[in-house]
C-alpha cells in the first residue's frame, strides 16, 4: 500500500534519540530539534507522507512529568480533531516509554493510532538505531494496519501494545518486549505486518474533574523484598492517597506485613500486582498468611498482569479523575488490568 498523501504528526519529546555528546566530557544530553532528528532518517522523504511536527520538548524522559503528558494528550488531540493527521509518532526517551505510552492509551480515545518510539543508542555510536526506528515509527502511524489499536511502542521494528510493552534491557538494541504475548507485529517492507489480531482496547476514566481537570493525586510504589520489616510500608502511611504493591511472586508478603497493609487498604486503595516480569497476580491458589486470597480477603485489589509501573499510573488516573470507590477501582483493575480483553 503506498503511503504517499498521508499525514502524520511528530511529537519530539527528547531522549537519547535527540541526544549529543558534549566535547569536552563527552556526556550525552538532549539538544536535536525533530526537525534536525527526521533529516537523518534516509529514506523517509520517498514514503510520501506528510510530516506535522511538533518540537515539544527536548528532556531526558525520566524528568517527564504527568502535566507533561496531559499537555502531550491535549495537543495530540487537537491534531486529531483537526482531521488533518491519519496518526501521530511521540518520539522520547526509551527509560520511561512503557509508562508514557500506557498512561496516554488511557486517555487517547481516537481511532488513528499513537505510536511512541525512540533509541537505545544515541547518533555517536556504531549502528544509532533512532533513524530506523524513526522511519518504522511514521509507517506503522501512517498506514491503516493499526487504527483502532490506541497507543503502541515501536522500537526494533517491533509493534507493541503499550498495555503489555517493558524495557527488559538496560542497553540492548533488542530491549523492548512485551511478556506473555509478545509483539503485535512487525515493521517492514513499508507496511505492519500483524501477528494477531488487535486487543480490544478499554480506555481509562474519562475527567470528571469538571474545568479543574484532573486533581493531582499521590500514589505510592513498594516493592516487597526478603526479610522487608515493613519501615518503609510505615513511612507511607498517611503520605499517598493510594499504594501499589510490587509483591513477592504470585502476590505474596511476608506475614508480618498483613496487619499493616490490612489497615493501608482500609483507608486508601491498595493493589496487589507482582515483581515479577511475566505472569499475572494469582486470587485464588494460596492461602496462608501473607497469601493473595489472605491479602485480597484484607481489602486489597488484584492488578491481574499489569506491571506495578503500569498499575500505578492507573491507579493515579482514577483518583485523580474522583474514582475514590473501591468496588469501582477494583472493576477497573478487572478490565483493564486482565490479559484477554
Ligand atoms: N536516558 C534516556 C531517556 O530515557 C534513555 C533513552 O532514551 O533510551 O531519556
Amino acid at each position: 500500500m503506498s503511503l504517499t498523501g498521508r499525514s502524520v504528526a511528530v511529537f519530539a519529546l527528547g531522549g537519547t534519540i535527540a541526544t549529543t555528546a558534549d566535547p569536552l566530557t563527552g556526556g550525552l544530553s538532549p539538544a536535536l530539534s525533530a526537525e534536525q532528528l527526521l533529516r537523518s532518517v534516509s529514506g523517509l522523504d520517498a514514503l510520501g507522507v506528510e510530516l506535522r511536527v511538533h518540537d515539544f520538548r527536548r528532556l531526558p524522559s525520566a524528568s517527564l512529568s504527568l502535566a507533561d503528558l496531559d499537555a502531550l494528550h491535549a495537543a495530540i488531540r487537537e491534531e486529531l480533531d483537526s482531521g488533518r493527521v491519519d496518526g501521530v509518532v511521540v518520539v522520547q526517551g526509551t527509560d520511561t516509554i512503557e509508562e508514557t505510552a500506557f498512561y496516554l492509551d488511557l486517555l487517547h480515545q481516537g481511532e488513528e493510532p499513537v505510536v511512541f518510539t525512540g533509541a537505545m543508542r544515541d547518533a555517536t555510536k556504531a549502528g544509532p538505531d533512532g533513524p530506523a526506528n524513526l522511519y518504522a515509527a511514521v509507517i506503522a502511524a501512517a498506514g491503516p494496519w493499526l487504527r483502532g489499536a490506541g497507543c503502541v511502542v515501536v522500537l526494533g521494528d517491533e509493534v507493541h501494545a503499550a498495555r503489555t510493552v517493558r524495557k527488559s534491557h538496560t542497553t540492548s538494541p533488542a530491549a523492548f518486549t512485551s511478556p506473555g504475548s509478545g509483539p503485535l507485529g512487525l515493521v517492514a517492507e513499508a507496511r505492519v505486518m500483524l501477528h494477531q489480531h488487535l486487543p480490544r482496547r478499554i480506555t481509562g476514566p474519562p475527567d470528571t474533574g469538571g474545568t479543574a481537570g484532573p486533581r493531582p493525586v499521590r500514589v505510592a510504589l513498594h516493592t516487597v523484598a526478603f526479610g522487608d520489616d515493613g519501615t518503609q510500608l510505615d513511612l507511607l502511611d498517611g503520605q499517598c492517597d493510594g499504594l501499589v504493591l510490587a509483591a513477592l511472586g504470585a502476590g505474596h508478603v511476608p506475614e508480618w506485613l498483613v496487619p499493616r497493609l490490612r489497615r493501608l487498604a482500609d483507608r486508601i486503595p491498595v493493589v496487589l500486582t507482582s515483581r515479577i516480569d511475566h505472569g499475572p497476580v494469582l486470587t485464588r491458589t494460596y492461602d496462608y498468611p501473607g497469601s493473595e486470597r489472605d491479602l485480597l480477603a484484607g481489602g486489597l485489589i488484584a492488578g491481574g498482569d499489569l506491571s506495578p509501573y503500569k498499575a500505578r499510573l492507573l491507579l493515579l488516573r482514577l483518583l485523580s479523575t474522583g474514582c475514590h470507590d473501591r468496588t469501582r477501582i477494583a472493576e477497573a483493575f478487572a478490565a483493564i488490568g486482565r490479559r484477554g480483553w
